[in-house]
Order: C-alpha cells, then structure tokens, then sequence
C-alpha cells in the first residue's frame, strides 16, 4: 500500500521510529512535525518555540516526492530526534556543546539501531549531489 507523503504520514513515521528506537527518551514537550517549503539545501530542523515551549520539526517538502527513498525522509526525522535526545531544541538536558559535535548524531542513530537509515541516506545523497552539482 501507498501511503499519501502529507504531515499525518509524518506523524505517522515519527511515531514509529520514536517508539521503536528511541523509547527511553521521554516526551516532556509538545512536538510537532509539518513539511515545510520544498528547500534543496535544508533537508530538515528542529526548533523549540520559547513561548510555547512545543517542539517543531519541519522537513522539505521536497520529500513529499515519492521518488525520494522513504529511509531518506526517516533519517532526517531520526536525525531531528537526536537532535531532541541531545536537549537541543527540547527541553531536555543539553549533552553536547554543539548539535553536531564530532559524529555525535551518526552514533547515536547506530547505537539506535538505525544504520541502515545513515547507509540509505549516504548513498542517496551522493547521487542527489550530482544531480544538482553540488559536491
Ligand atoms: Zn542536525
């Protein structure tokens, strides 16, 4: 079955992956996913709103293309989610002076059992980079 690539499909993913590889890690937030504009360079983020204290995460909409591996769009929501884990843009503690300190995000989506996601990833980009001259 196909799935429609709309923002409860989103929640649908996030859910999965938050349940199955990232079950320790407790949601004292509100969070939220969404596709944002269709950006080529910016795959996804996340962000705390201070005022509201919810979490946002916002992947390109350029993922709604069903041409685009779906282990792809995963990584990026799992990559986001380390992001949280690690108390950035959650409101969790901080572990790491910067959001990406020396492979820290790789790691843990490995020690998360989510190689397979930075493998698919890897070598989706590769590709993607040639397609728009990138690297
Ligand atoms: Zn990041």
């Amino acid at each position: 079955m196909k799935y429609k690539r709309d923002d409860r499909w989103l929640l649908s993913r996030l859910d999965e992956i938050w349940s199955n590889h990232f079950p320790d890690v407790k949601q004292n937030n509100r969070v939220f996913i969404r596709f944002g504009r269709s950006s080529r360079l910016r795959l996804g983020s996340i962000k705390l709103d201070k005022k509201s204290g919810n979490s946002m995460i916002t992947l390109t909409g350029m993922f709604k293309n069903d041409h685009v591996p779906s282990a792809v769009v995963d990584h990026t929501i799992a990559h986001e989610l380390c992001h949280y884990t690690h108390g950035f843009s959650s409101l969790r503690p901080k572990l790491h002076k910067y959001p990406h300190h020396g492979g820290v995000i790789r790691q843990e989506l490995i020690l998360r059992g989510l190689g397979h996601l930075v493998t698919a990833y890897k070598a989706w980009v590769k590709k993607y980079r040639k397609q728009f001259k990138y690297a």
